[in-house]
C-alpha cells in the first residue's frame, strides 16, 4: 500500500481539478459530447455571468480551483484510468467534464485504487447497467455493469432513472444497485453516505425542457433546482465527480452548456466547503 492508497490522506486534499474529457466513440445513438467540454468551459467563463457560487465563492479568485485542460485519448481505457491516477496521486479532487457516459467506468477504476469504501451517487434517467449494447461492452450503456463486476464501490446509488428494460432490471437486482427511479422520486428523500463519495452527472437526468442538448431525450425528469438541491444536501465528502453527455450539436442556444457550468460550480462549491 503506497502512502496514496489511503482515504485519510484524500481527505485533506486541498485542490479541485477541473479536467476535460473530449471522448464520444462509444456514444450508441448520436456523436457530440467530445465537443462538451470546450462549451462547458465557455459557458463557465462566458460574461452573461459571474464564477461565485451559490455558497459565494468566486471560483475567479480561489486559488484552490484548477483547470488543466482536456487529456488526449487515444487508448481509452489505458489513457483515462491512467491520467485520473496520475492527478489523484498530487493530492486533488478532480471534476471532469465529459465526453460520454462510457468515460465513468476507467474514472472508477483509478478512483477504485485510492479510496477504500468509495460510494457513487449516479444522476441518470438511464441505469447504464447494459451487460453489453450493440455488441460493445464499453458502450456509454454499460458503464456501471463493467463497474459492479469489479467491485470497484461498495454502493451506487441512482436517482432520477425512467427507462428500464427488463434485462436492466435484472441487472439492477444482481449488482444490488439502489435505485431511486424518477417515479418514486421526492425531493424529502435524504440519501445518507459513509465514506467518499464519486458523482456522477449525467445530464440527461434533468428533464429535456431544462437541458435539451444531450443526445437521449428522455421527458418527465428533474429541474435544474433539484439538481443543484441534491448537490448542496450531500452531507459527505466528494472525491471526484463527472458531468457528461452534453450535446453541443442539439445546443443551439447554450442552454444545456449553462447549466453544466452551473452545475460545474456547484460541485466545485461544495468540494471547496470541505476542504
Ligand atoms: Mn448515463
Ligand atoms: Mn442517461
Amino acid at each position: 500500500m503506497n502512502q496514496f492508497n489511503n482515504s485519510e490522506n484524500m481527505y485533506r486534499s486541498k485542490i479541485v481539478t477541473v479536467i476535460g474529457i473530449p471522448f464520444d466513440t462509444y456514444s450508441s445513438f448520436m456523436k457530440g459530447p467530445a465537443l462538451a467540454p470546450k462549451k462547458i468551459r465557455e459557458s463557465f467563463h462566458s460574461e452573461a455571468t459571474n464564477k461565485c457560487t451559490e455558497g459565494k465563492i468566486d471560483l475567479g479568485e480561489e486559488t484552490r480551483f484548477i483547470d488543466k485542460g482536456d487529456i488526449e485519448i487515444t487508448d481509452y481505457l489505458a489513457d483515462i484510468e491512467q491520467s485520473i491516477t496520475t492527478f489523484l496521486e498530487t493530492g486533488t479532487r478532480i471534476i471532469s467534464l465529459g465526453g460520454d457516459h462510457s468515460i465513468t467506468y476507467p474514472i472508477v477504476r483509478a478512483f477504485n485504487k485510492k479510496f477504500d469504501n468509495l460510494n457513487i451517487l449516479q444522476l441518470d434517467a438511464h441505469p447504464d447497467l447494459y451487460h453489453e449494447f450493440d455488441g460493445n461492452p464499453y458502450s456509454h450503456a454499460c458503464p456501471f455493469a463493467r463497474i459492479m463486476e469489479e467491485n470497484l464501490v461498495d454502493r451506487l446509488v441512482q436517482i432520477g432513472i425512467r427507462s428500464v428494460t427488463p434485462h436492466l432490471k435484472q441487472q439492477v437486482e444482481r449488482f444490488n444497485v439502489e435505485m431511486i427511479d424518477m417515479k418514486s422520486w421526492d425531493q424529502s428523500i435524504k440519501i445518507e453516505f459513509e465514506g467518499p463519495l464519486y458523482l456522477s452527472l449525467d445530464l440527461d437526468v434533468l428533464d429535456p425542457a431544462f437541458t435539451p442538448g444531450v443526445s437521449h431525450h428522455e421527458p418527465g425528469g428533474l429541474t435544474s433546482r433539484e439538481v443543484i438541491s441534491i448537490i448542496q444536501n450531500l452531507n459527505v465528502t466528494i472525491v471526484g465527480a463527472d458531468i457528461v453527455e452534453l450535446n453541443p450539436n442539439r445546443d443551439p442556444s447554450g442552454i444545456t452548456a449553462a447549466a453544466a457550468a452551473k452545475f460545474l460550480k456547484e460541485i466545485s462549491g461544495k468540494m471547496l466547503e470541505d476542504i
